[in-house]
């Protein structure tokens, strides 16, 4: 076994400090990596304070990782040492069942996660660590062209966002809105631009606005001027819903054309209420969508790559993770903090 640095949360109500950890030695499919950055996730809070009541502790939290290949098993064919990679939401899933088959591993029912889960009999630990052994197919290829840094949180909130676009259909002459502007809302705005679709930022207030503009948004509708609100009424081909906080449905729902969809991205703990109306009398589609399988992900970050798009990010050192756990809850971050994983050492 490989005896790793980590930081890990040892319970619920305790911050996160160091703690060692052990990495299986790589099997002939594996691929042991070098940690040199890894994202720090609103997820990766929801956990650590088990507020989704599914946590165990230890718990390394982490699951936008990106690093170098520092060995690789026998077979393994598609990695070599030095490469510049990636390891996003899951490590792990069955490779048998239906959503495995299509490319859509995240929504098999066993997913081994890439913390706060089981991969066989073992526990998962994430990214806030300096190295981890990885199974070559849940392993990514990071593009040159995107600083590395920068790179870290697309794993989950450029994937969380690129697959939806893509699903239903962003581009050009298409109409896209994005609600909330964290890390996955200001992922989203980057993303449905690169696609070329006009973008607007559906935000709760004025405060916004220059943030929204200087990530390229085409518009931006403050929701509580109700001229603003009333010059796109039925005016969206798709609304990205990012916020995971209590919002009024309603409101967003009434932007959107006949035919239109809404994509929740956010999972709001109350969970949402709509009028159903606002749905049948416009053809209108209320969705969902979560993360995104390995070849997507391969794809979104050639995609991002070549179109220059990575996150806007705050570097910070581990020693000061918990501070920026508490920031992210105030939405004091532009718009993702990322840990040096050098500073593990
Ligand atoms: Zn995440
Ligand atoms: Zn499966």
């Amino acid at each position: 076994m490989l005896s790793t640095n980590a930081y890990a949360a040892l319970s619920a109500t305790t911050p996160l400090e160091p703690f060692e950890i052990e990495r299986r030695e790589p099997g002939e499919n594996d691929v042991l990596l070098d940690i040199k950055y890894c994202g720090i996730c609103h997820s990766d809070l929801h956990q650590a304070r088990n507020e989704w009541q599914n946590s165990t502790y230890p718990m390394v939290p982490g699951h936008e990782i990106v690093g170098h290949v520092t060995r690789v098993g026998s077979a393994v064919t598609n990695f070599k040492v030095g490469d510049t990679v990636g390891i996003g939401c899951f490590v792990n899933s069955c490779r048998q069942c239906e959503p495995c088959k299509r490319g859509e591993e995240q929504y098999c029912k066993n997913t081994a996660f890439t913390y706060n889960s089981k991969d066989g009999d073992s526990t998962t630990y994430g990214g806030y660590s300096t190295q981890i052994t990885v199974d070559q197919k849940y392993l990514l290829k990071v593009p040159a062209g995107i600083p590395l840094d920068a790179a870290a949180p697309l794993l989950c909130a450029g994937i969380t966002t690129y697959k939806p676009l893509k699903f239903w259909g962003a581009g050009p002459g298409k109409k896209v809105a994005v609600v909330g502007l964290g890390g996955l809302g200001h992922m989203a705005v980057k993303i449905a631009k690169a696609m070329e679709a006009e973008v607007t930022v559906l935000s709760r207030s004025e405060s916004k606005r220059p943030a929204a503009v200087a990530l390229g948004a085409d518009k931006y509708v403050a929701m509580n001027k109700p001229e603003e609100v009333a010059s796109v009424a039925e005016y969206f081909d798709l609304i990205v819903d990012t916020v995971s906080a209590e919002h009024d449905i309603d409101a967003v729902l009434s932007l959107i054309k006949i035919g239109g969809t809404m994509v929740l991205v956010g999972v709001p703990p109350e969970g949402v209420k709509f009028n159903a109306h606002n749905l049948i009398g416009k053809r209108r589609v209320f969705a969902g969508s979560m993360i995104g399988g390995i070849a997507e992900t391969q794809e979104m970050l050639d995609f991002c790559a070549a179109h220059k798009v990575a996150a806007d990010i705050e570097l910070i050192d581990i020693k000061d993770v918990n501070e920026s756990f508490e920031r992210m809850e105030r939405g004091d971050v532009k718009y993702r903090f990322v840990i040096d994983c050098a500073t593990l050492k």
